[in-house]
């Protein structure tokens, strides 16, 4: 497939302030394909577009017949599941292994949300005989989504499927390191018969078609995935137009592991977990909390998995771990590393850039561990989105808690024990918008998932996803044909 043209209006065509940029395979550090990205120029072609789709056909249409669409397209990104996983394990570096693990769960994202589509009912409000009061629940408008580089399909999966059940249209602008994924779905959007405008795919700058994005008067509602450091700008820039902002942030997930877990379980998802997208998920336990009697033996069983992760080729499907997928965020983890050691934690794996033989200026790290990592340090309170894990010793549950609680993030956490009471009672104080238990990861389409404190706004996925894109709209009657 080709990426050099925007999906604007149901057509491709070619960007009026932007133009074509080659996008970089992280784990050769060379260019792959040619992107079209957009400019402001394109923002408000696609922008126009929308709002007439929505104003237009998309708005008339009835629920069912959006909601048959939805699964049209959901059929046909299953016969797509292997496509988009190459192009976006090329482009973003994620192993293929995961790539289709993850892309493969998509359709059923699709489907769950048609079947969400015709059921947006409103409510009958109680009232004297004089009056009929009811509550319908009205589509937001145009959306503008903003999506990250770490998983591009999945953000847009998540963004795109609520705001067309809800009715909305949408212009999607993808990161600038990997937009080519999210193009490609343009290509299904018009085989499955989508109206003319209902979604346009513009890629582009952050700080140019993103801001214009933002700023847009005519944009109602941004949903936006990245970096809270973003959200925080995104929210001045469009302040003026007091549009609906979501946004699903950053975390620092805490990952605790009593010693009464089983702990073998306990280490195959903290391991797993630590370096799972090279360490470029926010959903991530990068901070392994373990309890002081089976310290030594966690320690010594993510030391000694670390050296049997296979890092390399990202389109090998033997491959576990694939490059950092752009060269800022290799020199972010390095740095990071660097951070760790100076603060004095005990580096027991890792902490190098890897070359491995064909890729040498690929974006590798090798899968790292720091033990004995204090509360407070910085690898232990910031993001750092590379395949570090920090391991901090902890006794009894209040100090477990106080760990996990303390830092601005609250996006997942977990926590592994065999006594189902201090499941709930740990569980139940945790500052996170997703706990699992004796489990690690589970997100599904039915799962709200999302953060508290500087993890984000609103909820993504489960029926509470179209919340964000809906208003209440409260209709009253006068039953009486008279004044009341
Ligand atoms: P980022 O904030 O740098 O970029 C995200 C998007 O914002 C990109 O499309 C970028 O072009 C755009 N952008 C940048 N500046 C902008 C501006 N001024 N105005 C409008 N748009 C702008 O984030 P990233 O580095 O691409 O992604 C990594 C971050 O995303 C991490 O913090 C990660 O935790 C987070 N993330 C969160 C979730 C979640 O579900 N909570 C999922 C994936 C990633």
């Amino acid at each position: 497939m080709q990426f050099d043209r925007l999906y604007i209006g149901g057509e491709w065509v070619k960007p009026i302030d932007g133009g074509l940029r080659p996008s970089t395979d992280p784990s050769t550090g060379r260019p792959w394909g040619d992107v079209a990205y957009g400019g402001r120029a394109d923002v408000d072609r696609a922008v126009a577009a929308a709002r007439e789709a929505f104003a237009g056909p998309w708005r008339k249409m009835a629920p069912w017949e959006r909601a048959a669409l939805l699964r049209k397209f959901a059929d046909l990104y299953a016969t797509r599941v292997e496509a988009l996983a190459q192009i976006e394990s090329r482009d973003n570096g994620r192993a293929i292994r995961e790539s289709r693990g993850d892309i493969g769960l998509h359709p059923q994202y699709w489907q769950w949300f048609a079947s969400l589509a015709d059921k947006l009912s409103g409510r009958t409000i109680p009232m004297d005989d004089s009056v009929h009061a009811f509550t319908s629940r009205v589509p937001v408008g145009v959306v503008g989504t903003i999506t990250p580089w770490n998983v591009p399909l999945m953000a847009a999966t998540w963004k795109l499927g609520p705001a067309l059940a809800a009715g909305c249209t949408v212009v999607l602008k993808p990161a600038e390191q990997t937009p080519a994924s999210s193009l490609a779905l343009g290509e299904i959007f018009q085989e499955a018969g989508f109206p003319a405008g209902v979604v346009n795919i513009v890629p582009g700058d952050g700080a140019t078609a993103g801001a214009h994005l933002v700023a847009h008067a005519d944009v109602d509602k941004i949903a936006f995935t990245g970096e809270g450091a973003t959200a925080k700008t995104i929210l001045k820039t469009g302040a003026d137009t007091l549009k609906r902002f979501s946004f699903e942030l950053g975390g620092k997930a805490p990952h605790i592991i009593f010693a009464d877990a089983d702990v073998e379980q306990a280490v195959n998802a903290a391991t797993g977990s630590a370096w799972a997208l090279c360490g470029q998920s926010c959903a991530l336990g990068s901070r392994v909390l373990v309890e002081s009697p089976i310290y030594d033996r966690v320690v010594e069983a993510f030391r000694e998995r670390a050296g049997r992760v296979r890092v390399g080729n990202p389109l090998d499907p033997a491959t576990h771990m694939g490059p950092q997928a752009h060269a800022e965020q290799l020199a972010k983890t390095l740095d990071y590393i660097e951070l760790g050691k100076a603060a004095g934690a005990n580096l027991i794996a890792g902490g190098s850039r890897l070359a491995p033989s064909g890729m040498e200026n690929g974006y590798f790290v090798e899968p790292t561990v720091f033990a004995d990592v204090a509360p407070g340090m910085r690898i232990e309170q910031e993001e750092i989105f590379g395949p570090v894990a920090a391991i901090i010793p902890f006794d009894g549950e209040e100090e477990a808690i106080a760990i996990a609680n303390g830092t601005r993030y609250g996006l997942t956490a977990g926590l592994w024990t065999g006594d189902v009471g201090r499941a709930h009672r740990v569980a139940n104080r945790i500052d996170a918008g997703m706990v699992w238990v004796n489990t690690f990861r589970y997100i599904r389409w039915s799962t709200p998932y999302g953060g508290v404190k500087q993890s984000g706004w609103g909820r993504e996925n489960g029926i509470e996803a179209l919340d964000s894109y809906l208003e209440t709209r409260t209709t009253v009657i006068s039953t009486t044909g008279t004044f009341a």
